[in-house]
């Protein structure tokens, strides 16, 4: 089913889940067990992310040679293992860095053929070590020319003229930045072309993770004045120990409120600290729920056991 039928049919709150390949060389169980304990949730989809290889430079009989390190391949494979194993729609993230246009359509048509039909198009974070994103020689720049692309397969519009060609049928989610993207010169270009990623045909969002409820209903408000009307999902990531109250702010350019960081501060043992996370992320659930939003999308990374102390709570 298409995420945008998932999220417009559905009666009471959905959850979905985010995760992450296990780095290259782990097996697949590492991800089954991640997700065994939250199938009993039934999330609605679940999104695979993405990464760009590193690329590095190793030098062998006086010859340089350049290598491209992927850390996490595998995505779309298990796209294809979770909807077998678990029967639950999967959406694979494709990025720009590393891809011409001609490859991404290439994997498209995989995906098309696999009869996966959802698609996360994202730009994609530079890869490991780089602070710059770089398009491909005859890649795409921004996200939204990726959304362009896969909205004209969707009718029928290949790279090259093709005549009587079949249309793909993606559903296609992009993701928002209630914290304004790190790069977008102010929030209000920002959310300029998150509109024009909406235009190009993108039928649903999704945020970077946030703390504060009102972060996100500004965010939703101001996105809906300007006219943007699809869905917007909220990205939750529960917070669970002192190294989240760095990192993350580092990781992904958001902000921690002043009340979590204190109350985590004050705790005295890690199980405690992992006790005040988890419940400020109910609670902000709970504020997002009164709100009234169809779904809670959540970043799992890692072993996901945070994700399953908050969902038990959320459906206790
Ligand atoms: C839900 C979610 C999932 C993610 N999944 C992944 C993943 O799987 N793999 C990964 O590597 N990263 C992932 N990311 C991170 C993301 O790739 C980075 O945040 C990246 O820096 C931006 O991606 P984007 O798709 O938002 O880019 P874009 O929408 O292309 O925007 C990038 C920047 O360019 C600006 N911009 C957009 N269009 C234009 C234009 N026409 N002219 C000038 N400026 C413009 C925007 O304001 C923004 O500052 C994810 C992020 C989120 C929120």
């Amino acid at each position: 089913m298409h995420v945008i039928e998932a999220i417009k049919n559905s009666k009471e709150l959905f959850i979905s889940l985010e995760i992450t390949p296990p780095n290259k060389g782990q097996s697949i169980e590492e991800l089954f067990s991640v997700i065994d304990p939250l199938s009993k949730y039934h999330p609605a989809f679940i999104s695979v992310t993405y990464h760009q290889p590193q690329v590095v430079y190793e030098e062998k009989n006086g010859v340089i040679y350049r290598v491209p390190k992927r850390k996490k391949p595998g995505t779309v494979g298990i796209c294809a293992a979770l909807t077998n194993r678990y029967k639950i729609d999967t959406v694979p993230h494709f990025i720009l860095g590393g891809f011409s246009k001609y490859e991404t359509e290439d994997a498209l048509i995989d995906l098309h053929f696999l009869g996966i039909e959802n698609i996360f198009a994202v730009r994609g974070d530079p890869p490991p070590g780089e602070k710059t994103f770089i398009p491909e020689k005859d890649g795409h720049r921004y996200a939204s020319e990726l959304v362009h692309q896969i909205a004209k397969m969707n009718k029928g519009i290949y790279l090259e003229n093709l005549e009587s060609a079949k249309p793909t049928n993606f559903c296609i989610g992009v993701a928002g930045y209630p914290e304004k993207h790190y790069e977008a010169p102010n929030y209000e270009k920002d959310l300029f072309y998150l509109k024009h990623k909406v235009e190009q045909g993108a039928h649903y969002i999704i945020t970077q993770m946030f703390f504060d409820f009102k972060v996100y209903k500004n965010f939703v408000e101001h996105a809906r004045e300007i006219g943007i009307t699809v869905p917007i999902l909220p990205g939750i990531k529960p917070i669970t120990n002192l190294r989240h109250l760095s990192g993350l702010p580092r990781d992904f350019h958001i902000s921690i409120p002043s009340e979590l960081v204190d109350e985590m501060e004050a705790c005295k043992t890690p199980a405690e600290i992992r006790k005040t996370g988890i419940k400020y992320s109910l609670d902000l659930c709970q504020k997002l729920i009164d709100f009234g939003v169809p779904g809670i999308h959540i970043y799992t990374m890692g072993k996901g056991t945070a994700a399953q102390d908050l969902l038990s709570s959320l459906f206790k």
